[in-house]
């Protein structure tokens, strides 16, 4: 399950900006659940990847084992829900706070092992982790997977965290994994909730298919074909993959039903985040890219001014840093390949169970009790100028919402000073170039906001992977929840 080491590369790897995550999702009321997009949505995306085994030289298999996945977009439209509060409401929030952030101190260290029933794994949910409720529909898979994931929190923070107070399964939209829901004034503020549809054969197939590009005229065939002879002019990275992935890639190929609902998510996150990285290190964060790989270009006599580069806006440097590595594969005769870390599919739940620990933690440090919640007298005015709130409410939104929630990003295209008063770090977050290229080097889903950031972050910090002294200090700056053992 952990990243291969030690392959025999003929030539230097590229360097990733240490990074590699993706998903998750926050939410707003159960009745309308806000979410995350899926993890195959890469506005700025390269719309192909090529993915090649590791075990290419060893097994001295043909390059005509490189897959193409063509990375497919639709960012879901999210709904907000209208605030309103009043004084008198105060003492309701506090309690709200306080009935569903429940801190827990479970075992040190769990293990995990895979239910046989539902209702065994339900039992596990409830005993084990303290979950207070969980959803009698859960399937096997699917409770399997969320315990598995929130084991992986809990050891990580060996047993001292928040923990959901009610474990929700149900149909969510299509571009959401899982969710927690963030309305503050919701009685289901901080449950976690799993989206069903991703536990079914044709929503994944829909999704693997996407990705793998088939259906589509230009398929892995021709990529595969393509491969066989020649390396095409056009510059891509080669994402190397597990062999076990390769695999089912290729027995998904064959016969889609022949792999298990479990092994179609791990498939699927996989190929997501090579998309991801790959979106990360062309994209996103071009400079770190750049640092990281200096050598490898001095190496092959390419030179590069890294003082004007750091000059000039991220799409500039996104569009001279393809052009080096355009010179770079031309040097080499070959595509430049990139290591693609194994990753679980329950990173999702690392990513909620981060939102989680940041709503108890900044919610409580903000102190509800003290919040500007506007007079009766304001508030009856602002519903009568058809205005929303402009309480302390705001100051939650400005923290835990972001680009894909509904409105925010017309807003922030159309009245950009409008959105700076209302959500100032929010805005500072999205228009520093610096912030934006660090939360960029995590994943796009972490550009989106702070509370995504944040999540994302704490996931890798879950996960026990490396994360870069430039993402650290942000995620201080923001408050994010610590892992006090880690
Ligand atoms: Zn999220």
């Amino acid at each position: 399950m952990i990243n291969p080491t030690g392959y025999d590369r003929y030539y230097p790897a590229v360097q990733s900006p240490q990074t590699n995550t993706f998903r998750g999702v926050a939410s707003n009321g159960l009745s309308q659940p806000v979410s995350r997009p899926q993890a195959s949505i890469f506005t700025q995306a390269q719309d192909t990847v090529e993915l090649s085994t590791k075990q290419t030289e060893k097994k001295g298999l043909s390059t005509g084992q490189k897959w193409a996945i063509g990375i497919g977009s639709a960012i879901a439209g999210l709904v907000t829900a209208g605030i309103l509060i009043s004084r008198h409401e105060t003492s309701k929030l506090k309690k709200l706070y306080e009935q569903n952030m429940v801190f827990q101190n479970l075992a040190e260290k769990i293990d995990f092992k895979e239910a046989k029933t539902v209702e065994e794994g339900i039992k596990f949910a409830k005993d084990v982790l303290k979950v207070g409720e969980v959803d009698k529909n859960f399937t096997l898979d699917a409770i399997n997977f969320a315990n598995k994931g929130l084991v992986e929190v809990s050891n990580a923070n060996k047993g001292k965290l928040f923990i959901p107070k009610k474990m929700w399964y149900r149909e969510m939209d299509d571009n959401t994994l899982a969710g927690v829901v963030q309305d503050i004034k919701s009685p289901y503020f901080g449950h976690l909730m799993v989206n069903k549809k991703f536990f079914e054969h044709e929503r994944l197939n829909k999704s693997l298919n996407t990705m793998l590009g088939i259906g589509k005229q230009k398929t892995a065939v021709e990529s595969a074909s393509k491969a066989e002879g020649k390396v095409s002019k056009e510059f891509r990275f080669v994402s190397l993959l597990d062999e076990n992935l390769i695999n089912m890639i290729k027995k998904y190929k064959q016969s889609p039903d022949s792999l298990t609902i479990a092994e179609k998510r791990e498939l699927w996150a996989n190929l997501s985040n090579a998309g991801s990285i790959n979106t990360s290190m062309l994209d996103l964060a071009p400079l770190a890219t750049l640092k990281n790989n200096l050598a490898l270009f001095e190496k092959n006599g390419i030179k590069v001014d890294v003082d004007d580069f750091a000059k000039q806006t991220t799409e500039k440097q996104s569009e001279k840093l393809k052009e080096l590595f355009t010179q770079l594969q031309e040097k080499l005769g070959h595509h430049p390949e990139i290591d693609i870390p194994y990753i679980s599919p329950t990173e999702t739940i690392h990513h909620e169970m981060g939102h989680l620990q940041d709503f108890a933690k900044n919610l409580k440090e903000l102190d509800i009790k003290q919040w500007k919640i506007p007079s009766f007298k304001e508030a009856y005015n602002n519903v009568k100028a058809g205005k929303k709130d402009t309480s302390d409410v705001e100051f939650v939104d400005n923290r835990w919402k972001g680009l894909t929630y509904k409105g925010f990003k017309e807003l922030f295209e159309k009245n950009p000073k409008k959105f700076q008063k209302k959500y100032p770090d929010l805005y500072e977050f999205l228009t520093n170039q610096e912030i934006q290229q660090t939360a960029g080097s995590v994943s796009w889903y972490a550009q989106t906001s702070i509370g995504e950031f944040i999540a994302e972050v704490y996931g890798k910090m879950v996960r026990g992977e490396k994360i870069s002294d430039e993402v650290m200090a942000l995620y201080k700056k923001y408050n994010g929840p610590e892992i006090p053992f880690a």
